[in-house]
């Protein structure tokens, strides 16, 4: 790996923590601590993505050798580069936290190729300044389903941070998984995540929140300076217009959110990307029943504050606090107002698109959103399985009087719930679309493919991660690269493949890792 290019900026342009130290602490008028990665007693690579080895420029020979395998679990450090952890703070479940920052990821250089900037992390390499009273490290379960499902929400076209690497570190680590005062040694795991930048609105936050106001400007400039260059030099305007930015990606991201049934369950501002990135895979879940009120989250069970339907208004909220974050720097309140105004106003015009998307309908008309009203609540009538009813969609050619509910039968997790109400609603429903289908301009074929280029075939079911945890637990990790595999191609037709397009099996309904999952990873 001698011809990394590695270009750090972040070490170089903003504030250092002096101390060295490795111990829990607060750090202020800083951006950062450097810290080394703990070493792991013996690491074993179990994936690799070549996308992001050809993305970074490492070839597939030096992936296999010992000094990637030492970088990636952090026994090594790349030369000349200083590894670091981020300092942020955050607003959790709707509260401010005070200082969080990367308490269990360490930063290991910027690596620019190809003309992009990447910055390379490692999730679970130990502890840091800021693990407060937990210990930096990561299983392998939660591993697993990072690195698998940052890849295949990249390969949907969903924004998103990219795996490059998933390896066991060795060592042993202690969880509770139900925090039920049962905690049990778990197989500790190392990912290697990279994008172009890990920065999320809670480094903006803390910096204001502790009045810290140059720090605050030295970070956006630089922010501004290396993604969001096309904004021009800094000034109210620009930071106002960087804030605008922002607003934008993060709707854009949680509108792919909605679109192909993926529940973040935690977003905390400090785990919102000021690129809009997907950042920060734990207790996420894919929706199987179409339900605007489903979490996958047991910590937020009772509130459901991040459940499906909410996360677009959840990102808004994120985006005022991020707007006070700003102020210092903009002061202007009403034209901070009238981007989250904006946002309220795209949100209703993208998704309307979105939605229009997913039922192939390229033109426009005034009852469309009357429509997928109606359609969202028949969703919601009895459980249907989101994924295969978009799917089976495509199949419905109302020019041959089909029969729609025949056509996405396979979405009905018990059919027999579907009374005779409910086939009238649908029914119904059927017939309009047939109607609005009528007014389209194109071929029934061409629809069923742009659909098809829409609404995937397959996603990373919550029990398809759980089946490949309970087989790497056991050291077979063969169903990690089938999954990455499959999900490289998610709105290709695999025939090799049909098993994973299936409603999820009954015995996942109620398991832990399947239908819920805690933050306890
Ligand atoms: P999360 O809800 O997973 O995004 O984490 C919130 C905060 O807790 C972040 O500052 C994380 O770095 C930190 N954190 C989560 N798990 C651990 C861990 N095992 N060790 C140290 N810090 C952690
Ligand atoms: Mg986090």
């Amino acid at each position: 790996m001698r011809n990394l290019n590695i270009k750090d900026t972040f070490t170089k342009e903003l504030p250092a923590d002096p101390l060295l130290e490795n111990t829990r602490r607060q750090v202020e008028n800083a951006c950062f601590s450097y810290v080394t990665p703990k070493k792991t007693s013996n690491p074993e690579l179990l994936h690799v993505s070549p996308e992001m080895l050809e993305n970074l420029g490492i070839s597939q020979k030096e992936a296999k050798s010992k000094a990637f395998l030492n970088v990636f679990t952090g026994n090594s450090v790349l030369p000349n580069t200083k590894p670091y952890a981020m300092c942020y703070g955050g607003h959790q479940f709707g509260n401010w936290a005070g200082q969080l920052g990367d308490g269990r990821a360490i930063n290991l250089a910027e690596i620019v190729h190809n003309n992009t900037r990447w910055a390379i992390q490692l999730k679970g390499a130990g502890h840091t300044p800021y693990s407060r009273t937990a210990d930096g490290l990561a299983v392998l379960r939660s591993s697993i389903r990072e690195y698998l499902c940052s890849e295949a929400m990249f390969h949907l076209g969903v924004p998103t941070t990219r795996a490059l690497s998933l390896a066991l570190s060795g060592d042993q680590v202690l969880r509770d998984v139900l925090y039920n005062g049962n905690p049990e040694y778990e197989k500790g795991a190392i990912v290697c995540r990279v994008a172009p930048s890990f920065l999320r609105f809670g480094n903006f936050e803390i910096l204001t929140a502790r009045e810290d106001f140059k720090t605050l400007k030295t970070l956006t400039d630089y922010t501004i300076k290396h993604f969001f260059s096309h904004l021009g030099t800094p000034s109210k305007e620009t930071y106002l217009a960087f804030f605008n930015d922002v607003a934008q990606r993060t709707l854009d991201m949680i509108i792919h959110w909605q679109r192909v049934g993926f529940v973040h369950g935690v977003m905390n501002t400090d785990n919102m990307s000021i690129l809009g990135l997907t950042i920060d895979y734990g207790p996420y879940g894919w929706l199987e029943g179409f339900d605007f009120g489903w979490t996958p989250n047991t910590t937020d069970r009772q509130h459901k504050r991040y459940r499906y339907g909410n996360q677009p208004n959840i990102g808004l909220w994120n985006l005022y606090k991020l707007a006070n974050a700003l102020f210092p720097l903009i002061d202007d309140v009403k034209a901070l107002e009238t981007v989250l105004d904006t946002y309220k106003t795209n949100f209703e015009r993208d998704s309307l698109k979105m939605m229009r998307s997913k039922l192939g309908l390229e033109m426009q008309d005034a009852f469309d959103a009357s429509l997928i009203k109606d359609l969202e609540a028949n969703l919601q009538l009895t459980e249907t399985d989101m994924t295969l009813f978009f799917r089976k969609l495509s199949d419905f050619n109302s020019e041959k009087g089909a029969d729609g509910l025949e056509i996405v039968k396979e979405a009905f997790y018990i059919p027999t719930e579907i009374t005779l109400e409910v086939h009238q609603k649908w029914n119904s429903w059927f017939q309009k679309y047939a109607e609005r289908l009528a007014q389209e301009e194109t071929t029934s074929e061409a629809r069923k493919a742009t659909m098809n280029a829409i609404n995937p075939k397959y996603v990373l079911r919550n029990y398809m991660a759980q089946l490949a945890i309970d087989a790497a637990d056991k050291g077979d990790y063969q169903l990690i690269d089938d999954l990455f595999q499959l999900l490289k191609n998610p709105y290709s037709e695999q025939p090799e493949n049909e098993k994973w397009f299936a409603k999820r099996p009954d015995w996942a309904r109620y398991k832990v890792g399947c239908s819920m999952l805690s933050c306890s990873s």
